[in-house]
């Protein structure tokens, strides 16, 4: 039996000098020193042994019980010191690499222009309205005094969903809706800004634009208000110098109506390709709101009056950019995006 656990102490020793990780020592752990392991059978054989042997067998039996556990240990210790350094060394940082930069975008030229409208506007005392972009065709045109047979209807190719719905074709329903919402004859001070869809795709013209659309009502509303607040408007929105003219013109929500033009921005009202040689640019429709479309909203137009507003942010930010191309501001190209 010594013979048996000499052995044993032998073979046990070599293998632990061979172990290369953790698990696999783990492994020889419960192979020589675990319930079902090598040196616990031999205990197990003491009993065949004379009582004068037994103690002494058992004593061997100990020694090599603590001698293997130290060595395991040991053995431990040094597998695990292993593996720490190597992942120390694989998980290495090296602090003197560039860092990584940020790509920190900014807002669309759109928005720019539509954030210049809205705080001119708002120092004005104007409430920013907002309302639905799938509206209903009362509000898009009957409510605006643009009965089914109206021929101005047509002046408004329109993306209807059934006959009675549409994408709205400029934001003046949002007028109605604002009207509809208030007290008898209660004033209003209210700029619209948002989405609008018609049937046109080309240099100057797309599918989805955006639109401003203003209103002003109350007690003694005159046209004169009407000059100065679109005055001021483009005055800080163009610059001092800018040239201002109102021409008459016909819309069927206001009367009387003017469109609004400003002297051509790219050669200062001399003529060029820009202004097709007129030095005017066309801006914006406004006009007194037509009695008619008061009435229809609840307003009585012996008691108050108003005006309204309406203008293409694109066509605004074009001018104010110098850009040619409408399109260009829906191609998500970043060569353009990031002269803004
Ligand atoms: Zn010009």
């Amino acid at each position: 039996m010594e013979q048996q656990l000499k052995e044993l102490r032998q073979h046990a020793a070599e293998e632990l000098l061979h172990v290369a990780t953790v698990d696999k020592l783990n492994e020889l752990r419960v192979k020589y020193l675990g319930k079902k392991g090598s040196l616990t059978s031999v205990l197990r054989g003491l009993g065949s042994l004379t009582p004068e042997e037994r103690p002494r067998v058992g004593q061997v039996v100990n020694e090599i019980r603590t001698e293997l556990e130290q060595l395991i240990d040991l053995k431990n210790n040094e597998l695990k010191q292993a593996e720490l350094s190597l992942r120390l060394a694989s998980e290495k940082i090296d602090v003197t690499l560039p860092g990584r930069k940020e790509n920190l975008g900014h807002k669309h030229p759109l928005t720019i222009t539509l954030d210049r409208i809205k705080s001119i506007f708002m120092q004005l005392g104007f409430e920013i309205a907002e309302g639905p972009e799938v509206e209903k065709d009362y509000y898009n045109f009957e409510a605006l005094n643009l009965p089914k047979d109206h021929p101005a209807r047509d002046m408004q190719d329109s993306f209807y969903i059934t006959d009675e719905i549409l994408l709205r074709t400029h934001t003046s329903p949002v007028q109605v809706r604002t009207m509809q919402n208030a007290k008898p004859n209660q004033p209003i001070r209210i700029i619209a800004p948002g989405k609008v869809y018609r049937r046109d795709y080309d240099a100057t013209h797309s599918p989805m634009f955006h639109q401003v659309e203003g209103l002003v009502i109350g007690k003694g509303i005159s046209f004169a208000d009407l000059k100065g607040t679109l005055e001021l408007f483009i005055h800080q929105m163009f610059g001092d110098n800018v040239g201002v003219r109102f021409r008459p013109s016909f819309f069927p929500f206001t009367e009387p109506s003017a469109e609004v033009d400003i002297s051509c921005v790219m050669c200062s009202g001399k003529g060029c390709r820009v202004c097709k040689g007129t030095g005017w640019l066309e801006i914006l429709g406004s006009g007194m709101v037509h009695p008619r479309v008061l009435e229809m909203s609840n307003y009585d137009p012996s008691q108050v009056s108003g005006f309204a507003f309406g203008m293409g942010v694109e066509r605004i930010a074009m001018l104010i950019y110098g850009i040619d191309d409408l399109r260009l501001f829906y191609d998500n190209d970043l060569r353009f995006l990031r002269q803004f």
